[in-house]
C-alpha cells in the first residue's frame, strides 16, 4: 500500500478535475489527480462535441478528454488510476483512501467527482441492465444494429442518444413523460427531421418486458399519464436518459449538500463548508452541467486552492 502526499489532491478526471490539474500544475503545486471509476468522466461516453469552444470542426468527446489528460500531465500533474472509497476531512491534510488501500493526503482537496446516469428504479430495469437496458447509447448502440429501440427522457441527453442510435437501429422511439422536450431547439429540430424517430408524449415506462432464458428485452409496458391507458411497445433495447445524480456518497455527513446530493459551494466560489476543500464541475452544478462550465469551475477551484495554500503559508 503506497502513500502519496501533495499540496493539491484532485478527485475525478472529467473536464473540471483536469482543468483544475492544469492550473494547479502551472502554479507549481505538483497536483496529484486520482482518476476515479470512469477516467475522463462523462465526456468519454459521448461522441460528437460541437459546443466546446476552440474547435472549428466537430470533435469526439473521448479525444477531447485524452488531450486534456495529456495537457495536464505535460505541465506536471501526476495522474493515478484509482477509485477513492473513503475520506477523512476532519482536519488537514485531508486523507482519501483508495480501493486497494493506497493513502492519498492533500494540503488542499479539489472534488470533481462528477455525476452518474440516473435510473428510473424499476425492478425490471435492473433485471435487464446490460441485457437490453442501457444508459449509454455510444457504448451499447452498436449492439442494436437493425433493431428497434426506445429512449426514455426529454433532455439533451435523451435527444442526443436517440439521434446517435439512428446510426445503428432501424427505429428509435423516444418516450417522454410530458408533451414537450427540454432539449435545445437545434437538437429537437434534428430529431423531428429524422425519419427513423417516433416520439411518444405524456408517457412513462412502467416495466421492461423480456425473456429470461436467454435474458433479453422484448418490449416495454407504457402508461399515458393523461389518460392512464397502458400499452405495449415491442423493442429490443431500452436506453434510459433521465438525467444524472452527483457522485457525492463519499461526502455524506461531512460536506454540505443539497437534498438531491449536489455539493454546496459558496456563492461565486468553489469553496465548500470545509476550509481547504473545493468542489467543481457537475458534482456542484445542477444548472449548467456543460463541459465548458465544468472546466471553468475547475480553473476557479485551482486558483482558490492556490490562494488557500498561500494564506496558510503566510
Ligand atoms: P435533464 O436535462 O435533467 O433531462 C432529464 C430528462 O429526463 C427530462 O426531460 C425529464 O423530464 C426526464 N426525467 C427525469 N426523471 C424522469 C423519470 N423518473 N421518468 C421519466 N422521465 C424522467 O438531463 P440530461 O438530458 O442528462 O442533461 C443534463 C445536463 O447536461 C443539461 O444541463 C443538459 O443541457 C446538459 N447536456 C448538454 C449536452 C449538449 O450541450 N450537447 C448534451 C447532453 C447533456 P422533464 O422534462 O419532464 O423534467
Amino acid at each position: 500500500m503506497a502513500e502519496h502526499h501533495t499540496k493539491v489532491l484532485i478527485l475525478g478526471s472529467g473536464p473540471a478535475g483536469l482543468t483544475a490539474a492544469i492550473y494547479a500544475a502551472r502554479a507549481s503545486l505538483e497536483p496529484i489527480l486520482v482518476a476515479g471509476m470512469q477516467p475522463g468522466g462523462q465526456m468519454t461516453i459521448t461522441t460528437d462535441v460541437e459546443n466546446y469552444p476552440g474547435f472549428a470542426d466537430v470533435i469526439q468527446g473521448p479525444w477531447l478528454m485524452e488531450q486534456m489528460q495529456k495537457q495536464a500531465e505535460h505541465v506536471g500533474t501526476k495522474i493515478i488510476q484509482d477509485t477513492i472509497s473513503s475520506v477523512d476531512l476532519s482536519s488537514g491534510p485531508f486523507t482519501c483512501i483508495g480501493d486497494g488501500g493506497d493513502v492519498y493526503t492533500g494540503d488542499s482537496l479539489i472534488i470533481s467527482t462528477g455525476a452518474s446516469a440516473r435510473w428510473i428504479g424499476l425492478e425490471s430495469e435492473e433485471k435487464f441492465m446490460g441485457f437490453g437496458v442501457s444508459a449509454c447509447a455510444t457504448c451499447d448502440g452498436f449492439f442494436f444494429r437493425g433493431k428497434e429501440v426506445c429512449v426514455i427522457g426529454g433532455g439533451n441527453t435523451a435527444v442526443e442518444e436517440a439521434l446517435y442510435l439512428t446510426n445503428h437501429a432501424s427505429k428509435v422511439t423516444v418516450i417522454h413523460r410530458r408533451d414537450s422536450f427540454r432539449a435545445e431547439k437545434i437538437l429537437q429540430d434534428r430529431l423531428f427531421a429524422n425519419a427513423k424517430v417516433d416520439v411518444v408524449w405524456d408517457t412513462v415506462m412502467e416495466e421492461v418486458v423480456g425473456d429470461s432464458d436467454p435474458l433479453g428485452v422484448t418490449g416495454v409496458k407504457l402508461k399515458n399519464v393523461k389518460t392512464n391507458e397502458t400499452s405495449h411497445l415491442s423493442v429490443d433495447g431500452v436506453f434510459v436518459a433521465i438525467g444524472h445524480t452527483p457522485n457525492t456518497d463519499l461526502f455524506k455527513g461531512t460536506l454540505d449538500m443539497e437534498d438531491d446530493g449536489y455539493l454546496i459551494t459558496a456563492s461565486d466560489s468553489t469553496r465548500t463548508n470545509i476550509n481547504g476543500v473545493f468542489a467543481c464541475g457537475d458534482v456542484q452544478d445542477h444548472i449548467y452541467r456543460q463541459a465548458v462550465t465544468a472546466a471553468g469551475t475547475g480553473c476557479m477551484a485551482a486558483l482558490e486552492a492556490d490562494k488557500f495554500l498561500a494564506s496558510r503559508a503566510a
